[in-house]
């Protein structure tokens, strides 16, 4: 799953997700990624989330809603997405799965469980990504 979050110089905030799905799906299977507040998530008036893992697991938290409206109560993307990701862990240990969060000023964080997780960011002024690792 690749899911991306942008924010323009207007301050536009957008999220999308594009998946091959999991792994031996049955035919038919509708994952995570269309599911709005699983995979993706964003309101301009706070920031965005992506995830990706276990979506049969993960779609029952709407995890990146749960991370969006953590910010907007003031929680920093850090403890927002490690706090969604923990509410998973709490009820299915074994799951594996990870979210990255961004405020609308660009502060950004990841969290993950039962992976290492690595996402990537890059702001105009860069020549290319910068690639920050994430421990469970
Ligand atoms: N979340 C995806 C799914 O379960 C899989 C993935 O993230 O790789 O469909």
């Amino acid at each position: 799953t690749i899911s991306m979050a942008v924010i323009d110089k207007m301050g536009h905030v957008a999220v999308g997700t594009s998946t091959n799905g999991a792994t031996f799906k049955i035919p038919g299977r509708v994952g995570d990624g269309p599911i709005a507040g699983s995979s993706a998530y964003a309101d301009v008036e706070v920031g965005a989330c992506g995830a990706t893992g276990d979506g049969d697991i993960m779609m029952r938290f709407l995890p990146c809603y749960q991370v969006v409206e953590s910010m907007r109560l003031g929680m920093e993307p850090k403890l927002a997405a490690k706090d969604a990701i923990s509410r998973i862990a709490r009820r299915f240990p074994d799951f594996v799965g990870a979210v990255f969060a961004i405020d609308k000023n660009g502060v950004h964080a990841g969290a993950c469980h039962g992976w290492t997780f690595q996402y990537s960011v890059r702001i105009p002024e860069m020549d290319d990504v910068e690639v920050f690792t994430v421990l469970p």
